[in-house]
């Protein structure tokens, strides 16, 4: 998703309204085929509609906290949230039909399809969790720790932290940190410092929120109309965990990424 306008309330008080694209490079129609997607494209097209819903529904004053302009580890949230719906069966019936026949995406399927999605998640969870753990103890390093780790060395000495790091979070010998520090791109290069955690942290928000609208029933109007107005709307403007208890009522569980994912 990108967006060639904020939406923001201009000195005259007009409500001037985003401009928001989404495009991808998804997979084309052949000479015999027409363009048929793949789960991911799937569920890239759900992610990304979910920042588009949240660039789109702004309703705020300025243009810096409008939309998708929230914290790191908030603006994922909408966008992992919309990819709940891509195989629910309610939302299956509505678009995933055989190009040939017309006919509705099996139940069996998609139960298949739901399965793999939790295959291995204890050890993808378990290294992702690690490095982030590994990005934040890498980040709370004062400069005088830094010193004294390097000292007589050419400069710190980054595979024994590691390795006491990973020993201090009890990680076995079969899981390492999803990247190692020496190649952990994220938090050294690419402003994910101290922030790898946001994509879990996302899943925690979006998951639980997905809870509740399975509980109150997927369609359910009031409920939707509610994430609406106290996150879509809101871009920014107040703090992410006081929009959240607005929404829900309490804090989130935790526990709804880990049913999610089946563990
Ligand atoms: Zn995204």
């Amino acid at each position: 998703m990108t967006n060639f306008r904020e939406q923001y309330v201009d000195a005259e008080g007009n409500d001037v309204r985003p401009i928001i694209i989404n495009v991808g490079n998804m997979s084309a129609a052949t000479d015999s085929l027409p363009a048929l997607f793949t789960i991911d494209e799937v569920e890239t097209v759900f992610h990304e509609f979910g920042h588009a819903l949240h660039g789109l529904l702004s309703k705020c004053t300025y243009p810096s906290v409008s939309g998708t302009s929230v914290a790191r580890d908030f603006v994922e949230t909408f966008s992992q949230f919309n990819e709940n719906w891509a195989f629910q069966p309610e939302i299956l019936a509505e678009y995933a039909r055989h190009y040939q026949t017309g006919e509705v995406i099996p139940d069996s399927l998609v139960a298949k399809i739901n399965e793999a999605h939790r295959f291995n998640q204890g050890f993808m969870t378990s290294e992702l969790c690690a490095a982030s753990i590994l990005d934040m103890k890498w980040h709370e390093l004062t400069e005088e720790e830094l010193a004294i780790m390097s000292e007589g060395d050419q400069g710190a000495n980054v595979a024994a932290f590691e390795e006491r790091v990973c020993k201090e979070m009890g990680l076995i010998e079969e899981i390492i940190p999803r990247y190692r520090t020496t190649y952990f791109n994220h938090i050294f290069n690419s402003g994910y410092s101290a922030g790898y955690y946001s994509y879990l942290w996302a899943e925690v928000l979006d998951k639980d929120a997905f809870e509740y609208f399975q509980q109150q029933g997927i369609y359910n109007p009031e409920v939707a109309q509610s994430f609406r107005r106290t996150f879509l709307e809101k871009g920014g403007s107040e703090e992410p965990m006081v929009l959240y208890m607005r929404f829900r009522g309490a804090e989130p569980d935790p526990g709804a990424l880990l049913r999610a994912r089946g563990l």
